[in-house]
């Protein structure tokens, strides 16, 4: 049985105060929330330290958005994944369709982050997902193959475990357009074979499966009802307190 996994992603949105706003609203309503699920928060940059101390004693983690796959050195711009545990990140969200179309992220790039990130015990959560283009025009399994097949070169089945997959299509992200949970589970479940093509089945078996894009309180109880749906990764609706705390509760069945 995998254990659900909800992020919310805030994207260039929410500084220190009002990631502090959030966090105290949050937290009021946490004790109402289903137990069983790990809730992760990812915050700008700017807002991390703010959001670790905050949530010091609670079980809500807190990941980074990005990180660069280098240690340090000229780089201007950039955060290492060091400087990331030193203000107690625990996951990085990785190869988001926003950081691959807008900034121009490859794979193999992709793929560096990723084994950073495992080096100094980060968990990624590593994005993949096709286009309204590539999924008309029949490519949905080549581009998932290949983001997957890419994006994990290297990577062991210990480091697997303790990665989540993010199934986010591009076309349902940040649209209102969601995919069905029909449309979502099939490609859940041929990311999972993709995995058992690349690890042991008992290993592909455990690895938790997000989907993202346009998940609202409304329909987080279908998506997540889905076999290989084992959470969600929510960009609009995790801005406010209230509909991410509607969100969880609709979405994890206990
Ligand atoms: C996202 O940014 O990862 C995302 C899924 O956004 P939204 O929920 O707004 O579609």
């Amino acid at each position: 049985m995998r254990k659900p996994i909800i992020a919310a992603n805030w994207k260039l949105n929410k500084g220190p105060s009002d990631t502090e706003d959030f966090i105290k609203s949050f937290e009021s309503r946490l004790n109402d929330l289903p137990k069983g699920v790990d809730l992760v928060l990812a915050p700008p940059f700017i807002s991390l330290p703010k959001a670790t101390e905050l949530l010091s004693q609670s079980k809500v983690r807190v990941a980074a958005q990005n990180m660069s796959e280098q240690d340090n050195g000229a780089f201007t711009g950039e955060v290492s994944a060091l400087m990331l545990k030193e203000v107690f990140v625990s996951y990085v969200i990785l190869g988001h369709s926003e950081r691959r179309s807008i900034y121009g992220e490859s794979d193999e790039l992709i793929n560096a982050k990723i084994r950073k990130a495992h080096e100094l015990e980060l968990k990624p959560i590593f994005c993949i997902g096709e286009t309204l283009g590539e999924r008309e025009g029949g490519q949905l399994e080549e581009v998932l193959r290949r983001q997957l097949t890419k994006g994990l070169e290297g990577i062991t089945e210990k480091q697997i475990l303790d990665t989540v997959i993010a199934y986010e299509p591009v076309w349902a992200i940040g649209t209102g357009v969601t995919a069905t949970p029909e449309q979502a589970q099939d490609a859940h479940e041929f990311v999972r074979s993709v995995l058992t093509d690349l690890y042991e089945v008992s290993v592909s078996e455990k690895v938790r499966i997000q989907y993202g894009g346009s998940v609202k309180p409304a329909n987080a109880a279908e998506l997540l009802g889905q076999k290989d749906i084992d959470g969600a990764l929510v960009g609009g609706a995790s801005l406010e307190a209230s509909s991410f705390a509607e969100l969880i509760a609709n979405g994890v069945v206990e």
